[in-house]
């Protein structure tokens, strides 16, 4: 079997909102078709990618290294001789020829658009959903038919006030939701926390009893703080009892997230600007986390595919965490398919914003805070119109 043409494509996803680091006026996401030639109903499969959210599309990259690598490899190299199928570890280590270590810039992010695409060949191949050959091969064959997922939103509108904010997280309640995120650290300090107050004035209707209106909200500072303002904060926040807080400071900043560990007992999440295993080693190693209460949140399509993921889970046994703790960013369906194969704890969900790219399947609605997955072969794009309908415009 080959692969028989790869196509990629760039596509918008600008909207309005801000972070407190980035707006998201120019956000751009690749997207790729790998077209193979096997044939499953009359037609060749093809396995599709993009990647998340927050990280610019990797034309020239994929252009210039990537798509040439693998167009010039000789196809028996690509192949997994004993399934008669595509191999995700040798094509990764063919994209990866001649790259030096560390320095993970965008071509992390380049090098996830493929992965995620040979994966769901790889399993449309099978005739399989990808979470359950995930379970096969790196499990005991069990996998999760429910995943957890929370609401991502509550960025800052320009322009528009903390009623906004108040109605959006109303929204996402009502749409099954139990868990909502709201940014923080693109205001002071006191606003922001004005804004986290008048939030849990809202969960307070929707807890159920004995619970606390801080157990259903997480914020994210999205890497922005120095020490000194994350201590402040970490401050404010510790009475409330939130879900977590995440990013505090620079993602690779071991040492802030060390001395904050030791001064906030509430628990953390970080993780989604990691992108090797390497780099979540020295988290655990040296960022003072604690396995019993944080997160971790690498995102397999913006980190060198679920190929390097695979290798972030051994890094996670070796210092004795639960997979469990493990709620990857992005909110798209790939992510998904890791948390029901390989016993993740969760994934973020983005109901309002980076559409098409994020959410799932048409036909899995939310129900407290939980979404099925389908049983369509590959990741299920097929099953999610919007997003193969972008993919028909333009791969056809
Ligand atoms: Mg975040």
């Amino acid at each position: 079997m080959k692969i028989l043409q790869i196509k990629d494509s760039v596509v918008s996803i600008a909207s309005e909102i801000q972070n407190a680091y980035i707006d998201f006026s120019k956000m751009t996401v690749s997207i790729v078709a790998i077209v193979t030639d096997v044939i499953k109903d009359g037609k060749p499969v093809i396995g599709y990618g993009f990647h998340s959210n927050g990280r610019y599309a990797q034309a020239g990259l994929l252009r210039e290294r990537f798509l040439p690598r693998l167009i010039e490899a000789k196809p028996e190299n690509l192949v997994d001789d004993q399934r008669d199928n595509l191999d995700p570890f040798k094509i990764w280590d063919i994209l990866m020829t001649n790259e030096k270590p560390g320095g993970h810039g965008d071509r992390s992010v380049a090098v996830g658009v493929l992965d995620m695409a040979v994966w769901d060949a790889v399993a449309k191949i099978e005739e399989k959903p990808l979470y359950k050959l995930l379970a096969e091969r790196f499990g005991k064959g069990k996998s999760k038919k429910k995943v957890f997922v929370y609401a991502a939103g509550g960025y800052y509108y320009p322009g528009k006030g903390t009623e906004t904010l108040v109605q959006e997280m109303q929204g996402y309640l009502e749409k099954g939701y139990r868990v909502v995120k709201m940014k923080i650290g693109a205001a002071s300090l006191s606003e922001d926390m004005q804004r986290i107050e008048a939030v849990l004035r809202e969960l307070e209707n929707h807890i159920d009893a004995g619970e606390t209106p801080g157990s259903r909200l997480a914020v994210d500072a999205n890497g922005r703080f120095d020490l000194s303002v994350a201590l402040a904060y970490a401050r404010e926040l510790q009475p409330l009892g939130l879900f977590w807080y995440e990013e505090a400071g620079d993602p690779l900043d071991y040492h802030l997230q060390n001395e904050l560990s030791s001064a906030y007992d509430q628990p953390f999440a970080t993780g989604e600007n990691l992108f090797s295993h390497q780099d979540v080693a020295n988290l655990l190693r040296y960022g003072g986390l604690r396995p019993e209460k944080d997160y971790l949140q690498m995102d397999p399509a913006l980190a060198y595919g679920l190929v390097e993921y695979s290798r972030m889970l051994d890094i996670i046994d070796q210092f004795n965490w639960s997979h469990s703790r493990c709620v990857p960013h992005g909110g798209h369906q790939f992510a998904l398919h890791l948390a029901a194969g390989l016993g993740l704890g969760g994934n973020e969900s983005y109901p309002g914003v980076f559409q098409p790219f994020g959410g799932f399947a048409d036909e899995t609605p939310i129900k407290d805070s939980l979404v099925g997955l389908t049983d369509h072969p590959g990741v299920g794009f097929e099953a999610k119109s919007d997003l193969i309908n972008l993919f028909n415009k333009h791969f056809q």
